[in-house]
């Protein structure tokens, strides 16, 4: 699914002399190579702060901590995401609220999203997801009408931007009160281990957040308020500060495999390519997922995995069914496209390394099995 191995022997030289050079440093939490990273994370995105953390499921349960969510309040966020998203809500004593997504996009539903509000809703948690840029504008309009917080979960699309409808461009993550990303090795900006960080344009949250991933001191061995410990190591900054001079060109390598996917399969009628809802810099292909209709989706799979390619199913059960997350406020019929689209989507291999051999081999395999069908 992944070449890691590939991206990394392009640029080893760099990366071992900086982790060599961290390593002679000895400054492993908090050294100077955190400082840079946070530095130019900040200028890349455009935002004031950037407040680095151990990965991106802390990043999130500590934006919201930030937020002051109180037990009960309610946090709305999409049925279709990666589990993180609705774990850091439940495990903080809030009560997450699932909301559809859109079939196209696989983002959040507008009208599901304006539906889930209620006297008790607190927050929306925006997912970019697979890398595209979720309706920032209509999301940032429901959520003022609202009086809501908005938390962009931006886990899978760092660099992607977001296009207001005056022109104007914004880094996503960077747009509501509060964004957050994952370091995870597989994401679009990855380290060689866990990592990730929270982003605000808000001087007073930021100040809060800082303290909070960090025992909640703001002065040593004085707790002004509960944290947690949860910071980025110096070696897996070290290792990004590197990746992020590379990180536009990993996206546009993502986005040419991506053009490629879909030039060779969007003609056939078993097959919906991915949708772009904006421009073309909206989406950086963390995932370059397909639907395949339903009565074809796993005997795909099945065909792939035999013939050695790789693939996924990402995600194959709606968070509102899982047993975790399962509750009575739910009623199965208002999640009509994610309990449709998890039994058709099947994400194929992307990454920065994809040749166009590669992409030849794959969508042949594909297009053989169902015309046989
Ligand atoms: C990966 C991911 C996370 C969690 O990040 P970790 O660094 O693995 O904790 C959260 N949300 C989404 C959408 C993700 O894809």
């Amino acid at each position: 699914m992944v070449d890691l191995k590939g991206q990394y022997q392009k640029i080893e030289a760099r990366v071992k002399e900086s982790i060599v050079d961290t390593l002679d440093a000895t400054s492993f939490i908090n050294g100077p190579q955190v400082k840079s990273f946070q530095k130019n994370l900040e200028d890349y995105l455009g935002v004031k702060h950037v407040i680095p953390c151990a990965n991106g499921t802390d990043a999130l349960q500590i934006a919201l901590m930030g937020l002051g969510l109180k037990p009960g309040d309610e946090v709305i966020t999409a049925d279709f995401t990666f589990a993180a998203t609705v774990e850091v809500i439940s495990l903080l004593g809030l009560t997450p609220v699932l909301v559809d997504v859109d079939l196209k996009t696989f983002n959040i539903d507008l009208d599901a999203l304006k539906k889930a509000i209620t006297p008790r809703s607190k927050a929306i948690i925006p997912v970019h997801l697979f890398g595209q840029a979720a309706p920032m504008e209509e999301i940032l309009s429901i959520a003022k009408e609202n009086q809501l917080f908005v938390v962009e979960d931006n886990a899978q699309s760092v660099g992607a931007n977001y296009t207001f409808s005056d022109g104007s461009k914004m880094k996503t993550g960077t747009i509501g009160e509060v964004g957050t990303t994952s370091f995870f090795p597989s994401k679009n900006l990855g380290a060689y281990g866990d990592g990730g960080a929270i982003f605000t344009n808000d001087d007073k949250l930021a100040h809060t957040l800082r303290g909070m991933v960090n025992h909640g001191m703001y002065e040593r061995y004085h707790h002004d308020v509960v944290g947690v410990n949860s910071r980025l190591d110096s070696i897996q900054a070290a290792v990004l500060d590197i990746k992020l001079e590379y990180l536009d060109h990993y996206n546009e390598s993502r986005k040419a495999a991506a053009a490629k996917y879909t030039q060779r399969l969007s003609n056939h009628p078993e097959i919906t390519t991915p949708f772009r809802a904006g421009d073309c810099d909206s989406h950086v292909y963390h995932q370059y997922t397909l639907r395949v209709s339903e009565a074809y989706r796993d005997d795909l799979v099945k065909q792939l995995n035999k013939k050695e390619i790789p693939c996924g199913v990402y995600y194959p059960i709606p968070l509102h069914l899982q047993k975790a997350y399962r509750s009575d406020r739910y009623n199965n019929a208002d999640f009509e496209v994610t309990n449709q689209i998890v039994k058709e989507v099947i994400s194929l291999p992307m990454h920065t390394e994809l040749g166009e051999d590669q992409i030849d081999h794959i969508t042949n395999t594909i297009l053989e099995f169902l015309d046989k069908k």
